[in-house]
């Protein structure tokens, strides 16, 4: 636990993950990258490390040995919105769904580069710092957009872009969220209501307009990203 490369004031990072090789692997990446870590093996162990350490973020596998991750991400989610990376097997998208569902910020599949774990790792610390006063602040910007949530008005540079409703609906539920990975489920939910379930290609057709509309090269998307098999992302930095 104690490192010598770390100073007191780098963010803490929770490991919880049963595989040794991988334990030991994330540990000292992240080390070497100035965070301080915690590991746990378990469930159990994981949410008592939680609550003790106060990790500013926790990596989770969803195959612990007692316990589901899941079960971990609802337990935290009770009490706290600290950001949960999960990491979980290829092929495995059913319980990633699951796990973002029930309240995960991100995932990342096996095997997967550290260079990508620490992309994910500052986009989601970089979430956690923004001020919850935020939520008073309705305008965003990403790229060349940008634009008013409570105005409802959105711009690329100077010129401003005409929405349709559920096109606007849509891109502030992104906004609200971002840095997240949101689920199909969720934004059939939010954006066209409960009775929406079966309808997955409406978020296909309104993300294609809304790409359209903002992104330079809507085959090659730079912040309106798609999560293959899961649902999409507005990355708000590139
Ligand atoms: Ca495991």
């Amino acid at each position: 636990m104690s490192n010598v490369m770390a100073d007191s004031s780098a963010p803490l990072i929770a490991i919880i993950e049963d595989e040794a090789p991988i334990q030991k692997f994330l540990q000292a990446s992240l080390q070497v990258e100035g965070f301080r870590v915690v590991p746990a093996t378990t469930a159990k162990d994981g949410v008592r490390l939680i609550t003790q350490e106060h990790p500013a973020i926790v990596l989770l596998d969803l195959g612990l040995p007692d316990a589901d991750g899941i079960s971990v991400i609802k337990s935290i989610r009770g009490w706290s919105s600290l950001p949960i990376i999960v990491l979980s097997a290829r092929g495995e998208e059913k319980s990633k769904i699951e796990a973002l569902d029930a309240g995960a910020d991100d995932y990342l599949t096996k095997p997967f580069g550290i260079g990508e774990l620490l992309a994910r790792i500052r986009s989601a610390l970089r979430r956690a710092a923004r001020p919850a006063a935020e939520g008073e602040d309705h305008t965003f910007r990403f790229g060349k957009v940008h634009g008013d949530l409570a105005a409802r008005r959105v711009f690329v540079e100077q010129e401003e872009v005409k929405l349709t409703k559920l096109e606007f609906d849509l891109l502030a539920l992104l906004v609200r969220n971002r840095d997240r990975v949101l689920t199909h489920q969720y934004l059939l939910k939010e954006v066209w209501g409960p009775g929406s379930a079966n309808e997955p290609h409406y978020v296909r057709v309104f993300m294609a307009n809304l790409r359209k509309k903002l992104e330079q090269d809507p085959s090659r998307p730079l912040f309106l990203i798609t999560e293959q098999g899961i649902g999409y992302r507005l990355q708000s930095q590139t």
